[in-house]
């Protein structure tokens, strides 16, 4: 896929080219990760009133107080998973549908949940507009997506407090679930690999910061989440 050049410009394919630059010297080595990254239109994803910053590598607010995580934590992300194209990927977070795209344009079958009908709604619109054709389900991701598993890929673009069992369930056999763990300030990247029907290998790396998991397997709703 390539965007509409309606869609797109000079000026923002040399930014992304400069972002994909500046991903290689922190680390991401994964080829076909840094390929989606500069063929992704992330403005696209985000207000227009931010487009100037869209490929500086930060996180970006998409309204009802989540945020479009940064670009090095989407390569990072993608990275860890380590898809292959024709593997079912679930994604839980949609949130602006940006990390939904990587994942498609890598081949991948995406199904991506999100909690918030609107941030969804918007989703689905964007990707559509690109040519991408994920299942989108609102809902609570916590819980996984019982009736499209097992899946090959798992993962969770928001702060779990712990990792949800049923996701554990729900990967394939030699599956990969990706998830940030710990508290609200900070949590710690897992990269949970099932290796046999009763049994899990998980390996830890850096740090980060998510916004959080809210639901039955992640955190209370407190309210501070406006739902429209
Ligand atoms: N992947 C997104 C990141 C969005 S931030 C992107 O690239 O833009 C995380 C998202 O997870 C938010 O949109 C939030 O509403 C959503 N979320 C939080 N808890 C959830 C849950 N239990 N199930 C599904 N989505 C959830």
């Amino acid at each position: 896929m390539n965007p509409a050049p309606s869609l797109d410009s000079r000026r923002f394919r040399r930014e992304r080219e400069a972002l994909v630059q500046q991903l290689r010297e922190k680390g991401i080595t994964d080829e076909r990760v840094l390929e989606a990254i500069g063929r992704i239109p992330r403005h696209l994803f985000v207000d227009s009133a931010l487009w100037p910053r869209a490929y500086e590598d930060i996180a970006l607010p998409i309204g009802f107080g989540q945020t479009i995580s940064q670009p090095f934590t989407v390569a990072y992300q993608t990275q860890l998973l380590q898809v292959q194209p024709g593997d079912r990927v679930l994604e839980i977070g949609t949130g602006s549908g940006y990390q939904t795209a990587i994942l498609c344009a890598l081949g991948a079958e995406v199904f991506s949940m999100e909690r918030l009908p609107a941030l969804a709604e918007r989703a689905r619109e964007r990707l559509e507009a690109l040519g991408f054709h994920p299942a989108i389900r609102v809902g609570d991701g916590s819980l996984g997506w019982p009736e499209q598993a097992p899946f090959d890929g798992i993962l969770v673009t928001a702060a779990a407090p712990s990792v949800p069992e049923p996701l554990l369930e729900q990967l394939a056999i030699g599956g990969r679930l990706v998830i940030p763990v710990g508290d609200i300030q900070e949590q710690y990247m897992h990269r949970i690999v099932r290796t046999g029907p009763q049994a899990w290998r998980d390996e830890v790396s850096y740090p980060f910061r998510f916004v959080p998991l809210i639901g039955e397997r992640g955190w209370p709703n407190k309210g501070e989440v406006e739902e429209l």
